[in-house]
C-alpha cells in the first residue's frame, strides 16, 4: 500500500501540472487568437497584392514577435512536463518490483497436459463453488474430459452447504449418516487393532482386580485375545485373599505374608503383624477353652515381631486376663471390631500392590479418574481454541496443551523438563547427565555440542558430548 500511495502521490503531481498548463495554454493560445483576430482586422481593407502600410508592418511584426515569445513559453511549459511524468515511471520502478520471472517458469504451461491439469483445478473450483455452468463451459470449451475430472464430492458437498444456509438439513444429515463411522473415527484412538486390544486387556485386568473372573474370561474369550497375554495371576490371587480377609479367613492372607515376610519387612510392612494379631484375637474369641491354642500361636508367631511392636505385644498379652469374662467385655475388644478387618483387607492389597510392584488401582480407574479430574479444564480450553481459531496446536501432540494439576496419589514418577529446550523429557529425547553432574537433555546435547567439545551452560566445564550418560528415573 506504501507503494501505491508513493506513486499516486507523483501522479497526483502530473495531474496538478496538467491542469494547470491546460489553463495556461488555452490562456495563451486565446491571447494569440485575439492577436492574430486584431491584424486581421488592420489589414481586412487592404488589396491582396498592395504594399502594406508602415503602421501595419508594425503591426504584424508586433504581432508574429508576441506569439513567437507565448509559443516559446508553452513549449518550455510542456517540457517542464516531461520531467514530472517520467518521475511517475521513477516512482513505480522505485516502489514496485517489476521483475518476477525468478518465481515463475514461463514454460510451466506449453505441455498440452500442464494446460488440462490448470484447467481441471479451475473447473474443480468453480464446482466448489456452485457455479456449475461456468465449469460445465469449461470443461467443453478447453476439451477436457469430464470424467477425468472428479466433480461430484465438490458439487455434493456445495449443494449440501447452501443447503445448510438455506435452513434445508436434509442433505446435511443424510451426509453425516452416511459417513457417521469416518467422523467417529477421526476423533477415535480406537482405530488400530493393536490399541483395541490393548483397551481390552486393561479392562479384562481390571476384572480380574475386582474379583469378577466370569466376565473377564467372557471378555478375553469373545475379543479373541491371548490369555497368556494378560497377566492376570497376581490380580485375581490379590482379591482372592482381600476377599478371603473380609470374610474373616485369614489362611491366604497369612500363607502370601509368610512367603513374601522378607519384602514386607524390607518395606517396613506391619501387614504380617496385623494379620497374625487378627488371628490371634480370632482365638481369643473362642473363649477361656482357647486359652491354650492363643498362648501357643503367640508364643510360635509374635517371637519374630518383638523387636518392632513389642509394645503392641505387650499390650495383646493383657488380654489373656480377660478371656473368663470374653473380649467382648474387655477394653480389648476394639482389636475385634469390624474395622480392624477391612483395614487388614486394604493394608493387605496396599502392601502386596507394593511388593510386587503393580498398582494398587486398575490402570482403567486410573484413567477414568484421572480424565474426570481434566475433562473440565480441557473442555474449556477447547471453547477457547475454537473461538480462537487456533484448534491445529494441539492435533498430533501427545502431550496436553495444558498442565492439569491430578491428586498425588496420581503421581508415579518424576519428570524432568530440560532446563535448555524447557521440554518434557521423552523416550526419544532422554535426560543426559553430564560429567560436571549436571543434567540436561539429548536435543539440547547436541545442540550445544560443537565437534568433540560441549561446553557445559551451567558450570561451564568443557567436556565430550561423548561421556554423557542416558539417566532413567
Ligand atoms: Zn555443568
Amino acid at each position: 500500500m506504501d507503494s501505491c500511495a508513493a506513486v499516486e502521490k507523483e501522479l497526483e503531481r502530473v495531474l496538478t501540472k496538467f491542469t494547470a498548463i491546460n489553463e495556461h495554454s488555452a490562456k495563451i493560445i486565446g491571447d494569440v487568437l485575439a492577436h492574430f483576430v486584431e491584424l486581421q482586422k488592420h489589414i481586412a481593407g487592404t488589396e491582396s497584392n498592395a504594399e502594406l502600410t508602415p503602421g501595419q508592418i508594425v503591426i504584424l511584426k508586433d504581432t508574429l514577435g508576441k506569439t513567437k515569445e507565448k509559443l516559446q513559453r508553452l513549449t518550455a511549459d510542456h517540457r517542464d512536463l516531461h520531467g514530472t511524468v517520467s518521475k511517475v515511471g521513477k516512482a513505480i520502478d522505485r516502489n514496485f518490483v517489476s521483475d518476477f520471472t525468478a518465481t515463475s517458469r514461463t514454460d510451466v504451461f506449453t505441455s498440452e497436459r500442464n494446460i488440462q491439469l490448470l484447467n481441471t483445478v479451475i473447473a474443480q473450483h468453480f464446482y466448489r463453488q456452485g457455479m456449475d455452468d461456468v465449469a460445465d463451459m469449461l470443461i467443453k470449451e478447453s476439451a477436457l474430459q469430464h470424467d477425468e475430472i472428479s466433480i461430484e464430492p465438490y458439487a455434493e458437498l456445495h449443494r449440501t452447504w447452501e443447503a445448510i444456509h438455506n435452513r434445508d438439513l436434509t442433505p446435511a444429515l443424510q451426509w453425516a449418516t452416511h459417513y457417521s463411522d469416518k467422523l467417529e473415527a477421526k476423533h477415535n484412538v480406537f482405530t488400530s487393532e493393536r490399541n483395541i486390544q490393548l483397551l481390552n486387556t486393561v479392562i479384562a485386568q481390571h476384572f480380574y482386580r475386582q474379583g469378577m473372573d466370569d466376565v473377564a474370561d467372557m471378555l478375553i474369550k469373545e475379543s479373541a485375545l491371548q490369555h497368556d497375554e494378560i497377566s492376570i495371576e497376581p490380580y485375581a490371587e490379590l482379591h482372592r485373599t482381600w476377599e478371603a480377609i473380609h470374610n474373616r479367613d485369614l489362611t491366604p492372607a497369612l500363607q502370601w505374608a509368610t512367603h513374601y515376610s522378607d519384602k514386607l519387612e524390607a518395606k517396613h510392612s506391619a501387614l504380617e503383624f496385623k494379620l497374625h494379631r487378627l488371628a490371634f484375637m480370632q482365638i481369643l474369641s473362642r473363649g477361656i477353652e482357647a486359652q491354650k491354642e492363643a498362648i501357643s500361636y503367640a508364643r510360635t508367631y509374635f517371637a519374630k515381631f518383638v523387636h518392632r511392636f513389642q509394645k503392641d505385644i505387650q499390650s495383646l498379652m493383657g488380654t489373656l486376663m480377660y478371656l473368663p469374662i470374653g473380649i467382648q467385655n474387655s477394653p480389648y475388644r476394639h482389636l475385634m471390631a469390624a474395622e480392624m478387618w477391612i483395614e487388614a483387607a486394604d493394608s493387605f492389597i496396599k502392601d502386596a500392590c507394593s511388593v510386587l510392584g503393580i498398582n494398587k488401582d486398575s490402570p482403567l480407574s486410573v484413567v477414568v479418574n484421572a480424565g474426570c479430574t481434566a475433562l473440565p479444564a480441557l473442555l474449556n480450553l477447547k471453547q477457547v481454541m475454537l473461538s480462537r481459531q487456533v484448534m491445529g496446536i494441539w492435533n498430533g501432540r501427545d502431550e496436553l496443551p495444558i498442565e492439569i494439576d491430578l491428586d498425588p496419589d496420581n503421581r508415579y514418577h518424576s519428570i524432568f523438563a530440560c532446563p535448555i529446550l524447557r521440554q518434557q523429557s521423552s523416550e526419544d529425547n532422554p535426560p543426559m547427565k553430564l560429567i560436571c553432574g549436571h543434567v540436561i537433555s539429548r536435543d539440547a546435547l547436541n545442540k550445544l555440542s560443537s565437534g568433540p567439545i560441549l561446553k557445559c551452560p551451567y558450570c561451564p566445564m568443557e567436556q565430550s558430548p561423548q561421556d554423557a550418560r542416558l539417566i532413567s528415573f
